[in-house]
C-alpha cells in the first residue's frame, strides 16, 4: 500500500475498551461471567427506557430527530438552561472529539491529566494537536499543575470528576482555585461521568451552577448510572458560542432514534435511579470493606468503581480471575501495576468477586 497515513495519527494507540461478556466467555470457555470492568449499571437499563424502545420500533424507517428536540428540551428543563446550550452526542465520547475537532489545531495543546480517561489523549491527537500530560497527585488530579501547564498554546483544559481511574475528586473551592488561574480564551471541559455518585457535598459540580462562566463544558453521560451504554448517550452543557461551533462539525443524526428514545425516558424513571445509586453505594461499601479485611488496601472512592491494590503483578490477578469467570481491569497499562480497578455489582456479584479473589490469592502467585 502506497496510502500516505496523516503524520497527526501516527502516534495514536487505539483505544483498548473492556472486551465483550461474549467474546471473553468464548476464550476462557467460561459461563455466566460477572463482569465488573467497565463500571457499568449492574441492574441493567432503566425499565422504562426498555419499555419506550420497544414502543418506538415501529418508526425506525424514519431518520432520527436530527436536533434531538424532545431529549434536549428534558436535559435543558433538569438543569434549568436554555436548550441551545445543551449538545447531545453518541456517547460523550463524541462530544469529546466534536469539542477538539472544533476548537484545535496543529500547533494547539490540550491539557489533561494522566492517568484519566484516554479518549481526550486520542481525539486531541486525532484533531493534530499536542496532549500536555499533567502527573497526579496521589491519585488525585493536581490542579496547581494543571494550571502551571497551560501555556500560550493552550486551547483546552480537560478535568475529570470523578476522576477515572482513580476515582478521585476535586472540590468546588479547590475548583474556584482553579479557575481563577486560567485565561480567559481557553475552553475547561469538565468530564462528569460519575457525578451521580458523589456522596461527599462538597465535590465540585459544573452544573450547581450552569454556564456561570463561558469557558465550563459540563459533560454528562447515559452510559453509567442510567445503564444505557449500549445506545451510546452523552450530552454537553456549554456557552451557546461553543455549542454553535459544535454543531459545525457534528454528523447531522449523531445521535440514534432508539438512544434518543431510551434517554428521555431513562431520565423518567427516578425510582431506578434512586435504587441504583443505592446499590452501589451499598456494593461499594461491602467490596471495599471485604478487601480491606482481607488485608488490601483499596483507594477512597465518590464512585461506583475504586482502586484495589493486590499486592502482587495485577494483569496475574486479573488472568486468574477471569478464570474463574470474573472480569475486572489491571491497571498495568496506567502505570499502577498491582492495581485492579472495580466496580460495584449486585449483591451476588460482588460476593462472587470476593470469593473469586480469595481463592485466586490463596493459591500464592497466580501462574497458569
Ligand atoms: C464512561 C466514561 C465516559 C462515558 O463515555 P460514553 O461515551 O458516554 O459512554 C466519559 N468519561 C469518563 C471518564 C468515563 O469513564
Amino acid at each position: 500500500m502506497k496510502l500516505k497515513i496523516p503524520e497527526k495519527l501516527l502516534s495514536i494507540a487505539p483505544y483498548e475498551p473492556g472486551k465483550p461478556i461474549d467474546e471473553i466467555e468464548r476464550e476462557y470457555g467460561i459461563q455466566k461471567s460477572v463482569k465488573l470492568a467497565s463500571n457499568e449499571n449492574p441492574l441493567g437499563p432503566s425499565p422504562l427506557a426498555v419499555e419506550a424502545v420497544k414502543q418506538s420500533l415501529s418508526e425506525m424507517h424514519r431518520y432520527p430527530d436530527g436536533s434531538w428536540h424532545r431529549l434536549r428540551q428534558k436535559i435543558a428543563e433538569k438543569f434549568k438552561v436554555d436548550p441551545e446550550t445543551v449538545i447531545i452526542g453518541n456517547g460523550s465520547d463524541d462530544i469529546i472529539a466534536l469539542l477538539c475537532h472544533g476548537f484545535l489545531s496543529t500547533n494547539d495543546n490540550a491539557v489533561m491529566p494522566f492517568p484519566s480517561f484516554l479518549m481526550y489523549d486520542i481525539s486531541v491527537r486525532a484533531a493534530g494537536a499536542t496532549p500536555v500530560r499533567v502527573p497526579l497527585d496521589n491519585l488525585a488530579i493536581d490542579l496547581d499543575a494543571v494550571a502551571e501547564a497551560v501555556d500560550s498554546n493552550t486551547r483546552m483544559v480537560f478535568l475529570t470528576n470523578p476522576n477515572n481511574p482513580t476515582a478521585s475528586h476535586f472540590s468546588s473551592n479547590d475548583f474556584q482555585r482553579f479557575i481563577k488561574k486560567i485565561p480567559q480564551d481557553l475552553l475547561v471541559v469538565v468530564d462528569e461521568a460519575y457525578i451521580e455518585f458523589v456522596r461527599d457535598p462538597d465535590t465540585f459540580n459544573a452544573l450547581d451552577n450552569p454556564l456561570s462562566d463561558p469557558r465550563i463544558v459540563s459533560l454528562r453521560t447515559f452510559s453509567k448510572v442510567y445503564g444505557l451504554a449500549g445506545f451510546r448517550v452523552g450530552y454537553g452543557i456549554m456557552d451557546k458560542s461553543v455549542a454553535n461551533i459544535l454543531h459545525r462539525v457534528r454528523q447531522p443524526f449523531n445521535v440514534n432514534s432508539l438512544a434518543q428514545v431510551a434517554a428521555a425516558a431513562a431520565m423518567d424513571d427516578v425510582d431506578f435511579l434512586n435504587t441504583s445509586i443505592r446499590v452501589m453505594h451499598q456494593g461499594v461499601d461491602f467490596l471495599r470493606a471485604e478487601l480491606s479485611a482481607m488485608g488490601l488496601t483499596t483507594h477512597p472512592t465518590q464512585t461506583n468503581f475504586f482502586l484495589v491494590d493486590v499486592a502482587q503483578d495485577a494483569r496475574q490477578v486479573f488472568q486468574a480471575l477471569l478464570r474463574q469467570g470474573i472480569i475486572v481491569r489491571a491497571m498495568n497499562a496506567y502505570g499502577f501495576d498491582t492495581c485492579l480497578r472495580v466496580n460495584a455489582g449486585t449483591e451476588s456479584e460482588n460476593r462472587a468477586f470476593i470469593q473469586a479473589l480469595k481463592k485466586v490469592l490463596a493459591g500464592g502467585s497466580p501462574k497458569e
